[in-house]
């Protein structure tokens, strides 16, 4: 192993780490639910320990989701603002923080290069770091982002949603 290459954790956030509301029947499978309200905010089981794990065992974290029509009134750009602060807070307390988020805010239609399973919004990300593809992990919940882990070329731990977030023995 190249010891100057670093390995990531690529995490998909809403299901995978933090807790994704039930879609209404009639949603697109394609879009998420965001959070109504902070009330709702909680992480997934395991998740803050499996990080930390994580983090011990030398990996760093990416976050990597799509969080579609981010900025409308379906998905209000304050709500999702408020979210992420309190995601790098809670990190914080744990000595945790994201290198880099990739945050996808189109549409499934749009054609964006950066909507998962692409990864054209970490083209620069992967163009500026030594990145140790062979050894770094990508977590998700959806067969996406299984087809993002391929496509960037690292292995996949598939989380079932809202469930336990379990980090694999390696
Ligand atoms: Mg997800
Ligand atoms: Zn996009």
């Amino acid at each position: 192993m190249d010891s100057a290459k670093q390995k990531y954790a690529f995490l998909d956030r809403d299901g995978t780490f933090l807790w994704e509301p039930k879609q209404p029947e009639n949603a697109d499978p394609r879009e998420i639910t965001p959070l109504k309200s902070m009330d709702e905010f909680r992480f997934v089981d395991g998740a803050i320990q499996g990080i930390k794990t994580l983090v011990e065992r030398g990996y760093k974290l990416v976050m990597v989701t799509n969080q579609p029509f981010l900025g409308t009134d379906t998905h209000p750009q304050a709500m999702f603002d408020q979210v992420m602060q309190k995601i790098d807070d809670e990190f914080a307390q744990h000595g945790m923080q994201f290198e880099f988020k990739m945050v996808c805010p189109h549409g499934p239609d749009e054609g964006c290069d950066c909507r998962k399973p692409q990864i054209g919004g970490l083209r620069d990300f992967l163009q500026t770091h030594e990145i140790d593809l062979e050894h770094s992990l990508m977590f998700g919940d959806r067969a996406t982002d299984g087809e993002c882990a391929k496509n960037l070329g690292v292995a996949f731990v598939k989380i079932n949603t809202n469930d336990h977030f379990l980090v694999p023995e390696l």
